[in-house]
């Protein structure tokens, strides 16, 4: 008996998915290592995956501090404070962490924090120049797939000039804490000139990498890395990013 017209064509996609089903290559499921990222030996071995995931899986959460790193804190406020009293103070002399009362009149860092906080309408914290190769060397962790969030350390007054400093500058981030509490901001790696920080991450967060930038007002703390300077840092998380 001949088919109806709409039972004929229900019959010939019936015939057609059937067709494809048996000509299809079979599914391959990427293994759950290769998602996440977890295991980055089996990664190299994987033939499928693409330019964009690998570079996904390698990104690093950089936690980068600004003052004494990016930002030239003591340049700042030296400027500042040979153009008011007619000093000759050099940015060399900052050979310590807490040496600003003894090259200054302040007699404590109390009075100075008052001093920096107006400078004619804005903060010591607004103008303050970057060093050299800093924001260039964020950019190129950026741009190899990098995450730079800022983890810095303020007073309250400064918070907004802080902000309008990190934009001014053109830092490559979408992420900024302004914390005292630093070591609960969570990152693969910490980039800090503080003893005192240095030490935080080293106790809170034993498993990072901690990177001490090296400046004349500090000094070695154990467990954490040497860097010397921009280059040092952008070559070391190279390495990191590759065998994280
Ligand atoms: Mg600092």
């Amino acid at each position: 008996m001949p088919l109806c017209r709409s039972a004929a064509r229900r019959a010939g996609r019936k015939d057609a998915r059937r067709r494809r089903t048996l000509c299809a290559a079979p599914r391959r499921r990427t293994p759950r290592a290769v998602m996440t990222g977890r295991d980055v030996g089996h990664v190299f071995h994987t033939s499928l995956l693409d330019r964009r995931r690998l570079r996904l899986m390698q990104s690093l959460r950089l936690g980068i501090d600004l003052d004494g790193v990016v930002a030239d804190f003591n340049a700042g406020w030296i400027d500042r404070y040979n153009m008011e009293r007619g000093t000759n103070l050099t940015s060399d002399l900052v050979t310590d962490w807490d040496v600003i009362p003894s090259l200054t009149h302040f007699e404590h860092m109390g009075q100075f924090w008052r001093w920096a906080s107006d400078f004619d309408g804005a903060t010591l914290f607004r103008n303050l120049e970057t060093f050299p190769g800093a924001a260039d060397a964020l950019w190129t962790l950026a741009k190899a797939g990098h995450h730079i969030v800022i983890v810095t350390t303020k007073p309250r007054w400064a918070i907004p000039d802080t902000y309008s400093w990190i934009g001014e500058n053109r830092l490559p981030t979408r992420e900024v804490h302004i914390t005292n509490r630093k070591w609960e901001v969570d990152c693969d790696v910490y980039l800090d000139d503080a003893p005192a920080n240095l030490r935080a991450f080293v106790e809170h967060r034993p498993n990072t990498r901690i990177c001490r930038f090296v400046r004349p007002w500090n000094y070695p703390v154990e467990g954490t890395i040497d860097i010397h300077d921009w280059d040092e840092f952008v070559e070391e998380m190279t390495i990191s990013g590759t065998t994280h």
